[in-house]
Order: C-alpha cells, then structure tokens, then sequence
C-alpha cells in the first residue's frame, strides 16, 4: 500500500478536493492523509486567539465566517441532496462544538482541540464525496492510532500496532483516509504534530505500515535546482538523497523538514514529492539512493548576521570554542555556520533577538564585529571529497563576487558560503549558469 498526502491547497477548493479523488480512486492500494483546507487551520488558530483573551463575540464572527465557508463548499462538491445533507449535518455539529467553547476556562488544551477541528473536516467532505461517486473509501479517524509522548514525540511502536489492527479490520480494501496533523498524547487528550505536521504524519503512517512508497503531493513540481523567484533557467531534481535533502531543508527550499523524513529514511521508503496541478510531471523522489556525483541544487537564505571574534587568546587554547559557544547556548540562539582560524572565529545565526545580548558577553573574549544582511548560499550534491574540483568550480564561478566565509567538509554533500545580501541574485545566476549544464 501506498501513502498519498494532499496538502491544504491541494484539498482547498471543491475543485481541487474532486481532483483529489480522482487522482486516487484507482489503482494500487492507497492510505491518503489530508491536511485542513488551506486557510482553515490559520482561522482555527485566530479563533482560540479570540477565546484566550476571553473575547467571544469576535471568535463567534470568526467561527460564523468560516461556517459560511464550508457551506458554499459543501453546495459546490456534492451533486445530490442526500450528501449535501449529510456534509452539513455534520460540519454543523463541528461548529457547534467550537462555539460552545465561549464562555468557558481556555488553555492549550481547548486550543488543541479546536485545531484538530480542520482536518477532522476536510477527511469527512473527502470521504462522503468518495461515497457519493460509490468509490469504496474506509475514513481511519487519526485520533484513534496516531500517539505522541509527553514530549511530543510520535510513539512509533504504538501508531503501529494500531494502526495496522484498524487495517486488518478491513481486508480486501483498497482505499483509505485519515487526517494528518492531530494525534492523541499520553493523557489520551487531542494533540497535534506542529504546525506543517501532516507531511510528518505522512512518513510516520508510511513507517507503520511499511509502505513501498510515501507521496506528498502540493502545488509545485518538486524540488528545483535553484530559487525560480531569483534566477530564470531553473529545474525540479528527479532524485535526491535524504541527506541532500536535510541540508536544503534549512534553506526553505520547499522541501520537507529533516524530522519529517526522519521515519522515511528509517525504513528506506522513498518519498516522492508530486505536483497536483501537474500530476504526469515526475517531481523528485528523495531516497536513501544516492544517485550520481556532483552539484544538484543551489539554495539561499537571507537575513544572516556574522558575528567574528578575534581574540589572541584563542591561540593553542582549549575550552575557547566552548565557552563562545556556551554564549549562544545561554540565548538559545542556534548557530548555523561557523569557519575558524587559529585566533578568528566567524559565526552566523539567523535569529536576531538576542544579537546585542550575544555581542556584549562576546567581548569579553575579545574583538567582536558584526556584519548584517548577509546572505548563506548552500551548494548540495554529492561531492565525495575523491571527486575533486567542486570546490573550485564553485569560487570560480563566484571569482567576481566577495565571499566572506566558507564551509566545506562537514558533509560530502554541501559548501556553504556566505556573501552580502546585495550580491545575492548575482551569485545564484552566476552558480547556475556555471554549475548546471542545460
Ligand atoms: N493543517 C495544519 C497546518 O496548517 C497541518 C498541515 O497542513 O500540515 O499547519
Ligand atoms: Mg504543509
């Protein structure tokens, strides 16, 4: 069986959800996961907003605005009264139980409760539409195997035992849903995976079951080569490593986060990322396949301070590392990059809350100075230190822009360098040009 994961945008509109259902109404065997409609979870979270500053009226407004919302769509996805009925029967319940909130004691724990209330939604829309075209479709509720720890850590051994009872309840099957995102925590209270976590839910559902495959389908064809907003001949990357693909990740490149992966690359399921407005196009599989040398992907990310400290205490010194470090640790602000030299450290962040803090305890060491709207550029590949030359083609093709750090060797699978915000268009056109053959 097959994992299909649909984000919001993917199920945001009655035309897309019945693209959806079209897209896995045949074939192999298929669990889909689906996210809330796009918009849906945001209005949740405006929503208990309104309820923790005791504000009722304007989280009664909120609530009556997204119930209009799902009226128009359930008028505009079904075709007969008995199914339009029942869609409503049921999003009115839904929206009675967020409104009976008001009024009421608020914490995290209503909170939770309200925002599970969106893929609760858009499963129940999907499988009633799948039931209305007679495609045979079994709705798995997530609540009842999808667990987390105290920490909010997925409970693996748990999610499988149950979930793979809950399957065999349904043998000969062929086509299940069941909503990313929310879970259930040690109290056996509604909890979720974060923000963006269906795609996790996704890989942990694919892990369960063993899955040949997990696809996370959105609206764009993949990965690209390098950001399109910025430089024009761009591609999307038919195949990439996991490891390639944690290293993008920081980057934003529209790409799954490292944890999600995470049970994925456990279990050696590839993960393919599909386009649903384009659904032939191949997209990128990313597996722990790593296929072919060299540079696959260019990525950037802006708003970096450098923060160098020179100090001719850090001369043969032990423990100087450490105590920077700890400056950083004690502000809970994560270092990104570092290169050294014997009495120089340059250090970028990209969180800035605390950079006059951090700069003020950094003097004690020695000399500190900041530049800032500094620009990390990440060059990923495969670049086994045996395959020479990656290094030099990429300064080379940088010889007119002024780098100000560099970093090669963590990984076989990334340089990184850093150059001024302004320089930043013209150093990813000059990498593409230079690096991609096309
Ligand atoms: N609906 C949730 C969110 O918007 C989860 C997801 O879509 O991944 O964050
Ligand atoms: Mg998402």
């Amino acid at each position: 069986m097959k994992v299909f994961k649909f984000g919001g945008t993917s199920v945001g509109t009655p035309e897309r959800i019945k693209s959806v259902s079209k897209l896995v109404s045949c074939g192999e065997p298929k669990l889909v996961v689906l996210s809330a409609m796009s918009g849906t979870t945001n209005s949740l979270v405006e929503i208990s907003d309104y309820f923790y500053k005791k504000n009722d009226a304007a989280a009664s407004d909120k609530i009556g605005e997204l119930e209009k919302k799902y009226f128009k769509v359930i008028d505009e996805l079904y075709t007969t009264k008995e199914y339009k009925d029942k869609a409503l029967d049921f999003v009115k319940k839904i929206f009675s139980h967020l409104r009976s909130f008001a009024g009421k004691e608020f914490t995290q724990v209503q909170e939770k409760d309200i925002l599970a209330q969106g893929e609760i939604i858009s499963t129940h829309l999907f499988t009633y539409l799948n039931h209305e075209l007679n495609i045979d479709t079994v709705l798995l509720p997530a609540l009842d195997f999808m667990k987390v720890d105290d920490y909010g850590e997925p409970v693996m051994s748990a999610i499988e035992v149950d979930l793979n009872k809950m399957l065999a309840v349904y043998q000969g099957k062929k086509l299940f849903v069941t909503q990313g995102f929310i879970c259930r925590n040690p109290k056996g209270l509604i909890d979720n995976l974060k923000r963006g976590g269906s795609d996790y839910s996704a890989t942990l559902i694919g892990a369960a079951i063993n899955s040949e495959e997990v696809q996370i389908w959105t609206d764009i064809d993949g990965v690209h080569n390098n950001d399109p907003r910025v430089v024009n001949k761009t591609f999307p990357i038919a195949q990439m490593s996991f490891d390639e693909a944690a290293e993008l990740a920081y980057f934003g490149a529209k790409i799954l986060h490292p944890a999600t992966v995470l049970p994925a690359k456990e279990k050696n399921i590839p993960v393919l990322l599909k386009n649903t407005m384009d659904p032939k196009a191949a997209g990128t599989t990313i597996s722990n396949e790593v296929t072919g040398t060299g540079i696959k992907a260019i990525a950037a990310k802006d708003n970096i301070a450098v923060i160098n400290i020179k100090s001719s205490r850090m001369l043969m010194a032990y423990g100087f590392l450490r105590r920077v470090f700890e400056v950083f640790e004690k502000y809970r602000t994560p270092i990104d990059m570092i290169t050294t030299s014997e009495v120089a450290l340059s250090i970028t962040i990209d969180n800035h809350k605390f950079l006059k803090e951090i700069i003020g305890e950094l003097m004690e060491f020695g000399t500190v100075s900041l530049s800032e709207n500094q620009t990390i550029v990440c060059i990923v590949g495969n670049m086994n230190v045996e395959h020479k030359g990656y290094a030099v083609e990429i300064l080379k093709a940088l010889e007119n822009i002024s780098v100000s750090m560099i970093s090669y060797g963590g990984s076989p699978y990334n340089i990184t360098l850093v150059v001024d915000t302004e320089n930043k268009n013209k150093a990813l056109n000059l990498l593409n040009d230079n690096l991609f053959k096309f």
